[in-house]
């Protein structure tokens, strides 16, 4: 397929519902516009004769669109988005359009490797499973042996199967869990639900005015949220307010662009906050019945007015008060949208309060086109056996640095100090699921030190990437058309299950991780957690509300309501899981762990003379790391590019496209310049996701560069989240 009709096949789900999304191939330059059309099967599909249809459910991010695979003489001919699917409804991005090119691409993984050089040479020998399977394991338990359960480290990312990796490493013993979020929005998902007692969900398909944070929906991240948003804009008039520094595709699309200096979104919505109690706009009947701590709240932040934040943010007082006033008179189809990855300062949990305070303030909650409370169905599971208590503490020792964070997720950049200086105990054997740590961590040198001080590493992926060329074998994983997966639960718009169910047989000698994980368990005497296969595990899903998987025969998902129940907990006597049994202003939490309740501002560190902060953001053509292989996204962008102000670049002598050598105190790369009037003079910004160095996938190996590379390692200073913001950086003509 050529780039032309692929931007057309692409442009089907994504625009379904949505035209006046516009996708910008940020790093590549220019703007390539998807184009709209219906979501019927093309004619070409029809061409190759009867197809059969198979309900899916997309894995190319989190957002789990529902597809419609057709199936032609065994091979997939076409996705296209499940209508019935109530949360991406007509909308496949075009990650989503492009997966079929994932399955398809002969760099992916095809059979188990055993690394037969040195670590990183890319010397391997195929293996069959049942020798990839016993290596693994004898080399587990030989590091059990010698270091205990807790020398072995197990990270991962989401997957519908993450649960039986994390399964395996619960019973295996090790209390050194890590996941993705510790890099991307652990904070987010902790000052929300320190607010609320949950994290919740954004009404964006009922909301009436938006405020978003460098939430870059039209162009980092195009998904079922983006859709509802880009509807609301264009058929409610719904109204769209946005910071960022970069005057993104989103920017263009909002009614108002904020480019705020970085780093001072806290003094903007301590400013809001300020507005709203001093000019009593809030809503005085839902703070009173529902909300804990408002005098407090309101004494602190007298000192916190829009004149003083306009030092700070560089948006004028007068706009900060108008914005407020807007935010409260269109309450409560209002909100402050969230956002994705927050991994941005280290004040980000702080930050992310206050947004959730102002939300609160306007008595949004659980109402249409408000911040609403997750909605369960409480599907069933197998009951495993019970889990072993670790013997040891974690080796990042959150519990003391960071006792508000989840001890699912960790604080992966302070594991691996504390890996690499075998503090408290050295951790010697890798487990890893899905994930990349060589492109999501800052720092890839310090990555690297960490995979060569490790006596063994096992990665579990579909295709060769970075990380897996550091490791000692590599287990295949089936692609998510190969495999069907346990029932997954949704929360929007409503709670609803969807089953992602095998469209093909595995192309080549891979497996679901269900299966890996069996043979694992089986090998080192954990058979036990595993007795059941995934028919098994998903008839004890659907148990609970006496129905099988024929349910899910019509339309590839099931539920017992047809539309959200707003206002649930809207009732006085509800008690929110916070300590004071409300929605807190002033935190309990944090007050008992020693951190202010209310959030402090501190000025941000400002970049010296001649020096840029780094901006890091992504594309919705990839996610991190994970498609820039992918023929026909390939097609659409090489390489990422560095953004750098049109003045700046003239007053050093850049033209666009130059090649310019970025440093920062830790590493330095060479890649190309965007030079753009897009984006402040103080600031560049470097797309995530290239620079891969594994000549196994030959597309994207050498393109473009890595933002780990420049990426100074810091955290977040109450949930221990990557700070990835926080790098200063010099560019120069190379
Ligand atoms: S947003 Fe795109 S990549 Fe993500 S699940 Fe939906 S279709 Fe797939």
């Amino acid at each position: 397929m050529n780039r032309r009709r692929f931007i057309r096949v692409a442009g089907a789900g994504t625009l379904a519902g949505a035209g006046a999304v516009g996708l910008t191939a940020a790093g590549c330059g220019r703007v390539r516009k998807l184009l709209q059309i219906d979501n019927a099967p093309s004619a070409r599909v029809a061409a190759r004769g009867a197809t059969t249809k198979v309900f899916s459910i997309c894995d190319n991010c989190v957002n789990k669109c529902g597809i419609i695979a057709h199936v032609a003489r065994g091979r997939i001919v076409k996705l296209e988005p499940n209508p019935a699917f109530p949360k991406s409804r007509g909308m496949l991005c075009a990650k989503g359009n492009a997966g079929v090119k994932t399955l398809y691409d002969p760099d992916r993984l095809k059979h188990p490797l055993i690394r037969t050089g040195e670590r990183g040479s890319g010397a391997w020998r195929k293996a069959t499973w049942k020798e990839a399977l016993d290596f693994t394991a004898e080399r587990l338990l030989a590091i059990r042996e010698r270091y205990g359960p807790q020398g072995v480290l197990f990270s991962s990312c989401e997957s519908f199967q993450e649960r039986f990796f994390r399964s395996l490493a619960q019973a295996w013993g090790s209390p050194n869990l890590v996941r993705h979020p510790s890099v991307c929005l652990s904070s987010s998902n902790l000052a929300w639900f320190i607010t609320y007692g949950t994290v919740p969900e954004f009404d964006l398909a009922h909301a009436d005015y938006v405020i978003a944070s460098g939430a870059n929906r039209f162009e980092s991240f195009i998904t079922p949220d983006s859709v509802d948003l880009s509807d609301g804009l264009r058929q409610r008039k719904a109204k769209l307010v946005y910071l960022d520094p970069r005057f993104t595709v989103t920017a263009s699309k909002a009614d108002e662009w904020l480019p705020i200096r970085p780093g001072t979104d806290l003094a903007f919505y301590l400013a809001l906050i300020h507005v709203l109690i001093e000019e009593q706009l809030y809503d005085r009947a839902f703070v009173e019945a529902y909300t804990h701590g408002f005098e407090e709240l309101a004494a602190h932040v007298t000192r916190f007015s829009p004149e003083w934040a306009a030092a700070e943010t560089e948006i004028p007082a007068d706009r900060i008060r108008a914005i407020a006033r807007e935010f409260a008179a269109r309450a409560p189809k209002a909100v402050i949208y969230r956002g994705r990855r927050t991994s941005w300062y280290q004040n980000d949990t702080e930050m992310r309060q206050a947004m959730a305070i102002a939300n609160v303030l306007v008595g949004n909650w659980d109402t249409p086109g408000g911040v609403v409370p997750n909605e369960k169905l409480d599907l069933g599971a197998p009951e495993p056996p019970e889990y072993p208590w670790p013997d040891a503490e974690r080796v990042d020792a959150i519990a003391e640095r960071h006792p508000l964070a989840s001890a699912e997720d960790g604080a992966y950049i302070e594991l691996r100090d504390a890996v690499l200086a075998d503090r408290p105990y050295p951790v010697r054997g890798w487990m890893m699921f899905k994930h990349n740590p060589m492109h999501t961590l800052p720092d890839r040198r310090l990555t690297e030190q960490m995979f060569r001080k490790m006596e063994f590493v096992a990665v579990i992926d579909i295709q060769p990437t970075d990380s897996g060329w550091l490791a000692d074998v590599i287990l295949p994983e089936s692609t998510y058309l190969e495999r069907t997966d346990p029932i997954e639960e949704f929360s929007v718009p409503y709670a609803f299950a969807a089953l992602r169910q095998q469209v093909v047989k595995p192309q080549f000698s891979t497996r679901p991780c269900l299966d890996i994980m069996k043979g694992l368990a089986a090998r080192t005497g954990l058979g036990r957690y595993f007795d059941f296969d995934i028919d098994q595990y998903i008839a004890a899903q659907l148990a609970p509300h006496g129905i099988d998987r024929s349910a899910f025969e019509a339309t590839g998902v099931w539920s017992n309501r047809t539309a959200r129940q707003y206002g649930v907990t809207r009732n006085p006597e509800f008690r929110f899981r916070t300590p004071s049994g409300k929605i807190e202003l002033a935190n309990e939490r944090l007050r008992r762990n020693g951190y202010p309740p209310l959030p402090e501002y501190a000025p941000p560190a400002q970049p010296p003379g001649g020096q840029f902060r780094l901006l890091p953001g992504k594309q919705a053509l990839f996610t991190h790391a994970a498609n820039q292989n992918n023929e026909w996204l390939h097609e659409l962008c090489a390489e990422n590019r560095l953004w750098i102000n049109r003045a700046v670049a003239e007053s050093k002598g850049i033209a666009d496209g130059d090649q310019v050598r970025v440093r920062s105190r830790i590493g330095e790369v060479k890649v190309r310049a965007f030079v753009t009037g897009r984006i402040r003079p103080d600031c560049v910004h470097l797309p995530h996701g290239f620079g891969h160095t594994t000549s196994a996938l030959r597309r994207a190996f050498g393109r473009g560069a890595s933002d780990q590379d420049l990426i100074e390692p810091r955290w977040d200073r109450i949930s221990g989240n990557a700070a990835l913001h926080e790098t200063f950086v010099t560019v120069e003509r190379v």
